[in-house]
């Protein structure tokens, strides 16, 4: 390849995102020698990480055995399981520290900056691939990629509504959720999963939960069919959040794409307590001689159970004290309490994160260099492939994860 050319690249990666930059960085950093061009259709790069994690970039998660990280992903563990084994949190970590960030880990073992600023992320990212000899073009935006004869590929780009020629020797597709880039894929040979939204809120409008936005419970179960997710659960203005409904989303997310968002959710406010277990604890109510004269609205049985939560589940047992409940009465709250059922009516977005499940079929990519089994020297990192996490890290964890192993394999010789 003629090194004079201006148009012709070693290395091309579509989508300046974090999982194309992480490729684009270590491919650069192993192999000085290399031209290495990211091709970004936004004005500016790394748009994702900016708005991230309510602004503060939750970086990955303090997770450091594969075998466990992997069931955080509702698809792709499996395919992960290997790739973790090579480039895990642990490596994140240590990866950003070298770069200069320092991380810091919270309560629930989401990382973030220590600047608590995801500018600090995006910058560090900018300035390492700078730093590598990485020449980005913003306001580019792929359009089509043919596959020469003779090796490499031939993209065809649009920049300021001109359609530009560039050759490559090798292309990495990191163009996240972009469904025409999965056109583009889908022509090279590749089958592509359908993309459906993952990690969304329930809208759910019901008297018991009315009115009672921004109140908390610290540990249910939830239910739809066989699926379960239990944690802690949030009541908003238009229904139910909190990081059990976004994994119960997340792990949902095809079912309930298929149902249009409507469907039976079962509620156990008690996490864990089966029925029986509930019906003990009420009968001890109704049984102590203090609650005799008490209104059961205004005793709860429960400590987890705020009270004005209380109130609105017992609603249907009127204004009685505990001393006049009947055992039908009892058992019906029992149910109530540890297998309420409500009806999802829609879903909402979870601002904080947002991402899709589908793309590109993990059967048709090896993992070690994340090339393509179809294509020689075509290659995919991040969300552009057919891999999601629940909210807490994961899923910029799987970009630095794939990023970095299609980096290592873009700067060897040949990836074959
Ligand atoms: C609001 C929000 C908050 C989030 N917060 C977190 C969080 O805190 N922690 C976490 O782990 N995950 C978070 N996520 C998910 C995370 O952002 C994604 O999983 C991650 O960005 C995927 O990285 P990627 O590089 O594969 O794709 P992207 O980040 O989507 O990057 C792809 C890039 O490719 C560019 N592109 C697309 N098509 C073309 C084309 N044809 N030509 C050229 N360029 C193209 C896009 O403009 C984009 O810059 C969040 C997502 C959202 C939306």
């Amino acid at each position: 390849m003629s090194k004079s050319n201006q148009s012709n690249w070693d290395v091309i990666v579509a989508g300046g995102g974090p999982a194309g930059f992480f490729a684009a960085i270590r491919c650069a950093e192993i192999n000085p020698d290399l031209r290495v061009l990211i091709l970004e259709k936004a004005s500016q790069t790394l748009g994702k990480v900016l708005i991230s994690g309510g602004g503060r970039c939750n970086v990955t998660h303090a997770c450091f055995d594969p075998a466990q990280l992997i069931t955080y992903y509702p698809r792709g563990g499996m395919a992960l399981r290997g790739a973790f084994t090579r480039f895990q949190p642990a490596d994140t970590v240590k990866w950003f520290e070298e770069h200069g960030v320092k991380l810091k880990t919270e309560a629930d073992n989401r990382m973030f900056p220590v600047t608590d600023s995801s500018e600090t992320i995006a910058n560090c990212l900018r300035e390492a691939a700078k730093n590598a000899g990485v020449k980005v073009h913003l306001g580019t935006s792929l359009l089509n990629v043919e596959k020469n004869p003779q090796g490499g590929f031939r993209l065809e780009v649009m920049k300021e509504a001109k359609v530009l020629s560039i050759q490559t020797d090798k292309l990495l597709i990191a163009t996240g959720s972009d469904s025409k880039t999965r056109e583009i894929v889908r022509s090279l040979g590749h089958s592509i999963e359908e993309a459906v939204p993952s990690l969304f809120t329930f809208n759910i409008k019901d008297p018991r939960i009315a009115g009672l936005a921004g109140l908390s419970v610290e540990n249910v179960t939830l239910h739809i069919d066989s699926l379960s997710q239990s944690g802690p659960m949030l009541i908003t203005h238009w229904g139910l959040s909190g990081p059990a409904v976004l994994r119960l989303s997340a792990w949902g997310a095809r079912i309930l794409f298929g149902r249009k968002y409507r469907s039976f959710l079962t509620v156990n406010w008690l996490g864990d307590y089966k029925l029986d277990a509930a019906l003990e604890v009420l009968q001890h109510s109704k049984d102590w001689h203090e609650n005799a004269r008490r209104k059961v609205s205004a005793q709860p049985a429960f400590s987890q159970i705020p009270i004005r939560l209380w109130k609105q589940l017992t609603q249907f047992i009127g204004d009685k004290n505990w001393g006049d409940v009947s055992k039908v009465e009892l058992r019906k709250l029992a149910g109530e309490l540890t297998a309420g059922e409500f009806t999802i009516e829609g879903k909402g977005q979870f601002k904080e994160e947002f991402v899709t499940c589908g793309g590109v079929n993990l059967n048709e990519v090896d993992f070690k260099s994340m090339q393509s089994r179809i294509v020689k020297d075509l290659f995919f990192a991040g969300e552009v492939l057919d891999i999601d996490g629940i909210t807490g890290g994961f899923n910029f964890q799987s970009s630095w994860t794939t990023g970095w192993l299609a980096g290592n394999a873009l700067a060897a010789a040949d990836a074959t």
